[in-house]
């Protein structure tokens, strides 16, 4: 008889655990487009984190009133499945204010998190939890991040929560947050929301000094989600790729893209050791229309020419690894993301 009673409980055990929603890890690569992930593949001694994954796709990434997009529309194209103008978060082309993925999970009892190396308030974090008609309206985004629920955020720009126009310190209102100044607080902290601002503006290249690094934060904050056993939704974005190719360097490229790869590494392992996480690797565009003409894979030096300053319209790569990462293969507009993370959440 007890025998039988704990046959039927592992049963249930089983049941249950087969049900279980899955974690989201959607990482962006800003301005990461096939071409910057070869020049920093073949720079990193010819490997990527990316060879290991099981599906890949190619995502079109122009915005709803132009072919090249800029990362807020594209940010919210994935964040909330609409295609919108350059420049808005979060409203689409009808001036109606989308719900996010983040902010869906959020709904379905998900925790939720946002790593970044830009600022907490830059478009493509804003991206799934601010709805504003200009990118540039950091102190509205920020006072909308003081307003949200998002569970753990991390990334510079604390201008513009304490050095307002009017004069308010969102830090001192955001009462239900626990802030950390350094990695080590970081890690030991253990509250319910808590946030690191890593620098009082835009975080520095990694070539300038930047820490922490990326994926150092990312293991660190992978198992603060863990530890809260509950399903979770987390954006991490490599930001500076972008940045490294609108300055047409090189090198600021491939080592941003370095850091991101070590950081998809991390996600990777985490993923495999869990089990039931759903990781997804884009990018929100390609920047700089870079062509990769020459190079070593022996000293890692790549010789390489940009077209522009700017952002270019090809077809960006999706990489994906999980329970449902075979939705991901093929190729789909930049909103169908937002679409098979929310069959994905609701497959269950
Ligand atoms: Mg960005
Ligand atoms: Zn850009």
């Amino acid at each position: 008889m007890k025998k039988n009673l704990f046959v039927a409980l592992s049963f249930i055990t089983i049941l249950i655990q087969a049900q279980e929603s899955p974690n989201i890890i959607l990482m962006i690569g800003d301005g990461m487009g096939l071409t910057q992930i070869s020049t920093g593949m073949y720079a990193n001694n010819n490997q990527t984190a990316l060879e290991d994954f099981s599906y890949v796709g190619l995502s079109k990434t122009y915005a709803f009133d132009k072919l090249v997009t800029d990362s807020a529309a594209s940010g919210t194209a994935m964040a909330s499945g609409v295609k919108t103008l350059n420049g808005v978060i979060g409203i689409d082309s009808k001036n109606v204010p989308q719900k996010s993925i983040l902010e869906i999970c959020a709904e379905q009892d998900y925790k939720t998190a946002l790593i970044v190396t830009s600022s907490i308030v830059h478009a493509t974090p804003a991206s799934f939890y601010a709805k504003v008609h200009s990118r540039r309206q950091y102190e509205d985004i920020a006072l909308q991040l003081s307003e949200h629920y998002v569970d753990l955020f991390v990334g510079g720009g604390k201008k513009h929560f304490i050095a307002r126009e009017d004069k308010r310190n969102l830090l001192n209102e955001m009462d239900e947050y626990t802030f950390v100044n350094s990695i080590r607080e970081f890690g030991r902290s253990n509250v319910n929301k808590l946030g690191y601002i890593t620098y009082d503006d835009e975080p520095p290249a990694l070539l300038k000094g930047r820490k922490p690094a990326l994926d150092e934060l990312t293991k660190i904050g992978l198992e603060k989600m863990k530890a809260k056993g509950k399903p979770f939704f987390m954006m991490i974005e490599g930001s500076q790729i972008d940045w490294g190719a609108h300055a047409n360097e090189m090198e600021y490229v491939i080592s941003e893209f370095k850091e991101f790869d070590k950081t998809i590494q991390a996600v990777l392992e985490f993923a495999k050791a869990d089990g039931n996480t759903l990781v997804i690797v884009t990018a929100d565009h390609e920047t700089g229309g870079l062509s990769l003409l020459g190079g070593n894979i022996s000293d890692g030096k790549m010789e390489g020419k940009f077209n522009t300053e700017g952002h270019s319209a090809s077809m960006v790569p999706v990489f994906s690894y999980g329970p449902s990462s075979e939705l991901f293969s093929g190729i789909y507009e930049n909103t169908a993301i937002f679409d098979k993370m929310l069959k994905a959440v609701e497959s269950n």
